[in-house]
Parts: structure tokens; sequence; C-alpha cells
């Protein structure tokens, strides 16, 4: 009897043992091995840190984004900045601190994020520039449109409506590399116009944060400028076309001043289908959304990232994977937008006579 309680105390101990021992390997295994992140069935994790959630554009991708990134089995953390950048880089800053696998950043400044980028490279995780170029940084993968042709586009169809006069280029935010290369895309095609003497650049202004207020004041102002004098408005996207509509609107020139966008949102989808509003450029948010989050996916398991070109930001040429963008106009809005259901056709045409609705489908 004394022998059998001596063995069942021994096999308690050694149990004990076993089970401290076990558990002691697991805590040096998570604070130690940084390679076993996202594997051995830890829930991956993803930052998602957007630029501006109050515009309309950015509420889709963080949806489609999000719902991706789920399904394919990851947490996704999402902060808007709001458009303030010392709000982004703090939110950043507190998003590592959550033990996050990969980053993706929409930034506001695209010159201001290389010190918190190195920060996240150094504790091993992993960053996606999602729609705007970081730039002077270590990036893994850059997901975005082709948006020198998005400012190409912008600028052809106007010129094809209105081959000669006053243009006026209404750019987007100063910090938001996009909207350069949106200016440069648009120059491309207008130069050539300006050299030749069709059409005169009569004046050129960028939209702090991309905000409508601030463009319907600059449209105002160059209106005042001009004496009304003003053909085209060169309008980088639909939040701020929204602002200058607005002004051409309170001197009755709405639907006479051809106007550009960008992003397809519904406010600007309805201007067009109303006829204020010249054009605007799909960009399949979808399609960006969820290429996005598979992407960060894969840098979240270590995987490699496959794209077909690549960009320089001044530090590397970061992988880019480069999507294409649709040029929407009174004539395609059925065969594009509301084809593809990215908004209804009851919404997009809310505002104008059912005798003049396009067949549906
Ligand atoms: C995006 C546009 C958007 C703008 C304002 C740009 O970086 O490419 O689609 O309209 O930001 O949010």
């Amino acid at each position: 009897m004394k022998k059998c309680k001596g063995l069942l105390l021994l096999g308690l101990v050694s149990l004990l043992l076993f089970v401290l021992a076990a558990c002691g390997q697991d805590v040096g295994k998570d604070s130690t091995d940084d390679s076993g992140r996202g594997e051995g069935g830890d829930k991956l994790k993803i930052g998602l840190s957007v630029s501006d959630l109050t515009l309309e554009r950015w509420q889709h991708d963080r949806d489609f984004f999000v719902e991706k990134a789920e399904e394919l089995g990851a947490e996704v953390l999402v902060q808007s900045a709001d458009g303030d950048e010392a709000k982004q880089l703090s939110q950043i800053q507190n998003m590592l601190s959550q033990d996050i696998d990969t980053l993706v950043i929409i930034a506001i400044n695209s010159d201001a994020l290389s010190t918190v980028v190195d920060q996240a490279k150094a504790e091993g995780i992993s960053v996606l520039s999602y729609d705007r170029l970081i730039n002077g940084a270590d990036i893994d993968a850059y997901v975005s449109f082709d948006n020198v042709r998005v400012g190409e586009m912008q600028a052809e169809y106007l010129t094809e409506q209105v081959p000669t006069g006053k243009y006026f280029l209404m750019g987007g935010s100063p910090t938001d590399n996009n909207a350069k290369l949106f200016r440069e895309g648009q120059l491309n095609i207008l130069q050539p116009l300006v050299d030749s003497g069709d059409i005169e650049i009569i004046g050129d202004q960028w939209v702090k944060n991309w905000d409508a207020n601030e463009a319907l004041k600059i449209m105002e102002n160059a209106l005042t400028a001009n004496k009304n004098d003003v053909d085209a408005v060169v309008a980088s996207n639909d939040s701020t076309a929204g602002g200058a509509i607005q002004a051409l609107e309170a001197q009755g020139l709405a639907g006479k001043v051809a106007i550009s966008g960008q992003d397809a949102d519904l406010s600007g989808v309805q201007r067009i289908a109303e006829g204020t509003q010249t054009m605007t450029i799909y960009k399949p948010i979808k399609e960006i959304a969820t290429k996005s989050a598979e992407v960060a996916v894969q840098l979240a398991k270590g995987e490699e990232v496959k794209a077909d070109s690549t960009i320089n930001n001044g530090k590397m040429d970061v992988p880019f994977i480069k999507l294409e963008p649709i040029q929407v106009n009174k004539d395609n809005l059925a065969d594009t937008v509301i084809k593809d259901g990215f908004h209804s056709l009851e919404d997009v045409y809310k505002n104008v006579p059912e005798s003049e609705w396009p067949a549906a489908g």
C-alpha cells in the first residue's frame, strides 16, 4: 500500500513537471519566435489605417477589405484618421503595439510615414501601401490603379467634349502622391493642346484634404477672377468636383461648364445622370480591396507576393499590383457602375424623370 502511494505521488510529480515544461516552452515560443506569427493556428491580425472615412470612397474600400480578410481567416483592426496627419501617425503607432502581422496604410501624407514604416519593419510587421504610394520607405507591396492613366482619361474625355477653350485645373490634396500622378496624366493630354494654342489653362490649384468646401471656395475665386469665362474644369475627384459644381450652380453655369471627377461616388454619378458633371472615373473598389486583403494575408503568412510591375518610391522599387480604371459618362453609366452593382439604377437616376432612365440591364 505504502509502495503504491509512493508511485502515485511520483506519477503526479512527473505529470506536473511535464505540464510546467510544456507551458514554459509555449511562453518561450510566443515571446521569442516571431517567424511563427500567423502560423501554428494563431489568428492573423491586420491593421488597416484609413486616411479619411468621411469620404464616401473609403467606406466602400473598408467594407470590401474587411469582408475578404475575414473570409480568409484574418482579424482586421480599422482606424480612420479623418484627414489628420498627426492622428494617423499615432493610430499606426498604437496598432504596432497590438500584435498585428501586416499593416495596411492609406496614407494622408505620402512623404511622412517612413519612420513609422521603419518601426513596423523592425518589429517584423509587413507593410502594404494601399492605393497611395508611401515614399522613402521599405514597402512590401503597393496595390493601386494606374493613376497616371486616371489623369489622362479625365483630360481625354474633357478635351473631346471641349476641344478649345479655357481650362481650370482643380488638383487633389498636395500631400497625396496620387494627386501628383493624376496631374501628370492630365498634363500628358493637355500640354500639347496648350502648345498648339487650342486650349488655355487659366488657373491651377490643389485642394487640401480633397475637401469639397475648399474646392467650392477655390472655384468661386476662379470664376470671379475670370469673370465666369471658364469652359472646362479638370477636377481630380468627385468630392472636389462636387464643391466646384456648387460654385458653378450659384452662377447658373452648372451643366454648361464641362467638369471631370473620379471615384463614381453616388453623388458624382447622380450629377452625371442630371447633366451637371461630365464624367467620372470608376475604379472597381471591390477589386482593389479584395486584392489588397489577399496580399495582406499572404504577407502575414510570410508568403511571396506576385506583382506584374514595380514603382520607385525614392528608396526602392516597390512591387506594384496595378489595376485598370474605367471611364464613365452619361452614355455608359448603365453598362459600368450600375451593371457592376456598385450603385443601383434607382439611386443613380433618383433625381431624373423615369421616362429618361436607360433600360435596366
Ligand atoms: C484616391 C482617389 C480619392 C482621393 C480622395 C486618392 O488618393 O486615389 O480615389 O478620390 O484620394 O480620397
